[in-house]
């Protein structure tokens, strides 16, 4: 597919790929350099008719060349050894197409590794159950089982923001399933999957099992969720194109990950110290553009001081900068426009009446880390999703008013909370309306062994290898009358 095996830190073009062959179109979309501008790569723009051809190409493959379970898992657990050997590649490539510092991409190759190992050790234990048929009078000639069949063609659509990771967390699972793929990867950050399918080839995948299309979501994304043979939809991304895809999908299943502004909760009995070192680090990110990234910190009233000092120390601690530099914290958000927007909505706050304590300073797509107190809960800093490095710190008296506060949100994905009362985790892990409560740690947590997913407008579906073959195969019942 690509020409060399570093190819994806050459200014190139890049075709869609459909059935193993490159297909170039007529229209190209620029690819660039978040930090410097300039242009790194172009993507190929599909039409209507690539991405039918793309699905036939993946229902033909999932109808004639089915792999078995064992050789799925080989593949995956190959794949995971290429993408070890050539790390410093992907994450360079992270760094220039999604301008992630050289920290953020380590950790984002570390757990790619890790999610494509855990889906080929997942695809070797899928299996069904024993029904107990004999429990209803007359049916002891009966043996009833359940086995897990593959759904078939799943569309894939990713976000730009951990363009390698969240999409081994669909493909990977989806392959060691026995699914075929049609994926559509953000249009700012395409590069990732590419180098993806290119190491899962190499590894033994046969060709037409995963097929690239790119394009505008608007257009390209439109066509893939009108095509009726795609049996399932995976997506991440943000809560009004989630909403979207549900409504388009009709009666066929979807798993979508969607936004959330995470709350954190920082109690008088908490280690502080802790509390303020994983919050500052867990803040700013990935420039913020987490959906997990701590944005709301509730803090007790009687440790509001100590707790901010602390806090503050940390993150002025950061290096903000050229992502490529490996002692950079915080490099830049997308784009500049998405950085004006954040600084807008900050702005906006502060003409409210909110307060920033550090200097709120942007330079082109660099929002330095920022961090507001005396907001209200209708800011749109406090009440939306931010996705920028910019956190409030808010003041409560009474733990039910925190949890209240924290519960206050269209979302629910994960939640934080720091305390040493064992009985007032446990409550929070009760009251708090998320997906996920982490206890002495932020809500940026994620092992990517555990179930993840939101409620509310968070999504619905949960994703880890184990949890994403769930939703990605069918459950039949099997009879035999004997
Ligand atoms: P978007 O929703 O803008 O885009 C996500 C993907 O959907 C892109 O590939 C995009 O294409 C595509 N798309 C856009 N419009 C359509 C459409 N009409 N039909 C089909 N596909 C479409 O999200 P972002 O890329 O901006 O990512 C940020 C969002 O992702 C945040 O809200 C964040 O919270 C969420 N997210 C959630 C995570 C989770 O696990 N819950 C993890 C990471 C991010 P194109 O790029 O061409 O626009």
């Amino acid at each position: 597919m690509t020409e060399t095996k570093t190819s994806l830190l050459h200014e190139k073009k890049y075709p869609l790929y459909i059935n193993g062959k490159p297909i170039y179109s007529d229209h190209n979309i620029p690819v660039y350099h978040k930090y410097t501008g300039e242009l790194i790569a172009s993507i190929s723009k599909a039409d209507k008719h690539h991405v039918h051809e793309a699905v036939s190409a993946a229902e033909r493959t999932f109808q004639s060349d089915q792999l078995t379970a064992f050789q799925r898992s080989t593949i995956l657990l190959k794949a995971a050894n290429l993408m070890e050997q050539r790390r410093e590649e992907f994450e360079l490539s992270l760094v220039r197409e999604v301008g992630k510092t050289r920290k953020d991409a380590a950790g984002e190759l570390d757990r790619t590794i890790n999610t494509i190992r855990l889906s080929a050790e997942e695809a070797k234990r899928i299996a069904g159950e024993m029904i107990p048929l004999q429990a209803t009078e007359g049916a002891d000639n009966r043996l009833g089982f359940t086995i897990r069949v593959p759904k078939g063609v799943i569309g894939v659509i990713t976000p730009f923001n951990y363009p390698l990771l969240l999409g081994v967390h669909k493909i990977a699972p989806a392959l060691a399933a026995g699914n075929t793929i049609v994926i559509k990867p953000a249009t700012a950050t395409p590069l990732a999957t590419f180098g993806l399918v290119e190491l899962l080839e190499e590894a033994g995948l046969p060709k037409g099992y995963v097929n690239i299309i790119t394009g505008s979501g608007s257009e390209v994304g439109e066509w893939l969720l009108e095509d009726e043979r795609i049996a399932m939809y995976t997506f991440t991304g943000s809560g009004e194109v989630g909403k979207h895809i549900k409504e388009r999908s009709g009666l066929r299943p979807v798993a979508l990950e969607l936004g959330n502004n995470s709350p954190n909760i920082v109690h008088e009995d908490a280690d502080l110290d802790l509390a303020a070192k994983l919050t500052a680090s867990r803040s700013f990110h990935n420039a913020g553009q987490a959906c997990i990234a701590v944005q709301r910190l509730y803090v007790h009233q009687s440790v509001l001081n100590e707790f901010t000092e602390s806090y503050l120390a940390y993150v002025q601690q950061l290096k903000v900068g050229d992502p490529e530099k490996p002692e950079t914290d915080v490099g830049p958000m997308i784009s500049e426009k998405e950085a004006i927007r954040s600084e807008k909505w900050v702005n906006e706050a502060i003409e409210q009446g909110a307060k920033a304590l550090l200097p709120v300073k942007r330079e082109g797509a660099i929002l330095y880390p920022t961090v507001l107190v005396d907001t209200n809960p209708s800011m749109k800093v406090v009440c939306k999703e931010v996705f920028a490095p910019i956190v409030c710190i808010i003041p409560y008296q009474d733990i039910e008013e925190a949890f209240h506060s924290a519960n206050q949100s269209e979302y629910g994905l994960q939640a934080g909370i720091f305390t040493r009362d064992l009985q007032l985790a446990m409550k929070a892990a009760k009251v708090l309306q998320y997906g996920g409560v982490i206890i002495n740690d932020v809500s940026t947590y994620r092992n990517d062994v555990m179930p993840y997913g939101g409620v509310k407008n968070s999504g619905i579906g949960k994703e880890g290898p184990h949890y994403a073959i769930q939703e990605m195969t069918d459950e039949r019942m099997v009879v035999m009358n004997l």
